[in-house]
């Protein structure tokens, strides 16, 4: 099995990225950021929670992040593995995944972090907001509350996994075929 967490700031091209891997490598994407966008499109109790914390750039509440991704990875038993896009973000949250994986006697195989500067990444949301439609890429302030949670909360789970070999770092400034050749290189050796 292969579960590959895809990690690097907001705006980075994780998504993106994610949805090339997938059928290169057959893999479930499961996307945090995707999930709560549902469910606050419906208008979930879920939705209408988490909607109070992204809408100020800030993380959702790590028990509910975790349930979250707990019942998605639990719908599908019979998985190649999964591609993880935008978890996990704290280090409490590498600990559920890891117990999780643990328990179908698997784990992560690795992290790869796209690597984009500040500067790049508050145009490439913006430019995103114009289209997205997502409050969350609209406002300057709340975009780079977003880059500054990202430092301070969700850098160390690269540390975490260092600790057991398993983290890489890809340029992620170039064109997407070639940031996905990058990933691809480094996936096609789990
Ligand atoms: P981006 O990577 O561009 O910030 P996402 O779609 O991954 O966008 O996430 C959007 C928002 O959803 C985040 O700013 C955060 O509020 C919330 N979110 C997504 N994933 C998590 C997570 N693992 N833990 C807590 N909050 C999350």
């Amino acid at each position: 099995m292969i579960n590959l967490v895809l990690f690097g700031p907001p705006g980075s091209g994780k998504g993106t990225q994610a949805n090339k891997l997938v059928e290169k490598f057959n893999l479930i994407h499961i996307s945090t950021g995707d999930l709560f966008r549902y469910e606050m499109g419906n208008d979930t109790p879920l939705g209408r929670e988490a909607k109070s914390y992204i809408s100020k750039g800030e993380l959702v509440p790590d028990e509910v992040t975790i349930g979250m991704l707990r019942n998605k990875v639990e719908a599908h038993p019979d998985a190649r593995g999964f591609i993880f896009d935008g978890f996990p973000r704290t280090i409490r949250q590498a600990e559920a995944l890891d117990a999780l994986l643990a328990g179908s006697s698997t784990s992560v195989s690795a992290l790869v972090a796209l690597q984009v500067d500040d500067e790049e990444i508050v145009q490439r949301i913006k430019l995103r907001g114009a289209t997205s439609g997502r409050p969350d890429d609209s406002d300057e302030s709340i975009i780079r509350n977003r880059i500054d949670v990202y430092k301070s909360e969700t850098t160390p789970v690269f540390d975490y996994y260092a600790q057991s070999g398993k983290s890489h770092s890809v340029n992620g400034v170039g064109s997407i075929g070639e940031i996905f050749q990058r990933l691809s290189d480094i996936v096609g050796q789990l």
